[in-house]
């Protein structure tokens, strides 16, 4: 078994008495969706957080390819290859899809905003947006205003956005959130497809999304991983029978 993309091994972080995050250790190996699950408030976003660098763990550290990355900036990590979409969208609604992904990977690998104007016309940055927009299918979109894409599409977006840095492992925080059942479907689908260009730590609530994607579950309850497994380890799991189904 060669080495993980991607591992946190003892992650804590607490918000006062709170023990959001506690000892956290996972990891994601290449071609592989890992799914994390978990109650509201169990911790998933908090991971996250510490995983993409927005929030700084107590103790505990996370490894992007074999190397400790865990007291770089956001930006250092998406440079060095971890792309992330976001729970709350990063688009902005009045800008093309085209715009939207070149400014998009501007943002992302930390590029000071004042070059905005020069980047949408710079060669190189375009043609990379547009590689990435081609690799979604949102090509023939490209000059649609992203406010009129459905939720659907501008996750497809997002996740174009991220592809322009040739990320090694994504990292998605409830990619499912308000899609109907069509869009989730279209998006598992996609993401089916995703993993073998970079495998994905998945956040997520959709339990048919989960099911039909991951590889390997994690089940994060107050702050702790109760248990990792297949998805037939994790239905018959007694740990997680009682934990999180309440059985
Ligand atoms: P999840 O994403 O699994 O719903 P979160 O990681 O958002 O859970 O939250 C875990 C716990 O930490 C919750 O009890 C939440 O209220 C608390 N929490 C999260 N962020 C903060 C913060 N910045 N300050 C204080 N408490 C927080
Ligand atoms: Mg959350």
């Amino acid at each position: 078994m060669s080495d993980p993309i991607l591992a946190t091994h003892n992650l804590r972080k607490a918000f006062g008495a709170l023990t959001a995050t506690d000892d956290i250790s996972i990891d994601l190996n290449e071609g592989e969706i890992h799914a994390i699950i978990g109650p509201n408030g169990a911790g998933k976003s908090t991971l996250i957080a510490q995983i993409c660098g927005g929030l700084r763990p107590d103790s505990g550290s996370v490894h992007l390819l074999g190397r400790d990355v865990t007291s770089d900036s956001t930006q250092a990590r998406a440079q060095a290859g971890l792309g992330r979409t976001f729970q709350i969208s990063a688009l902005a609604m009045e800008d093309t899809v085209l715009e939207n992904a070149i400014l998009g990977s501007l943002g992302a690998s930390g590029r000071p905003w004042r070059f905005w104007q020069a980047a949408l016309g710079d060669r190189t940055l375009r043609e990379r947006a547009e590689a990435a927009l081609e690799r979604v299918g949102l090509s023939d979109l490209r000059d649609t205003r992203c406010g009129s894409l459905s939720h659907g599409q501008r996750r497809q977006l997002e996740v174009a956005v991220a592809l322009t840095l040739e990320p090694k492992a994504f990292v998605m925080d409830e990619p499912m959130a308000g899609l109907g059942a069509e869009g989730s479907k279209l998006l598992t689908g996609f993401l089916d497809q995703l993993r073998t260009e970079a495998p994905i730590l998945l956040v997520e609530h959709d339990m048919d999304a989960v099911l039909a994607l991951a590889d390997r579950i994690s089940v994060l309850v107050y702050g702790k991983v109760i248990a990792t497994g297949t998805v037939d380890e994790i239905r018959s799991s007694p740990e997680v029978r009682s934990a999180y189904l309440g059985e």
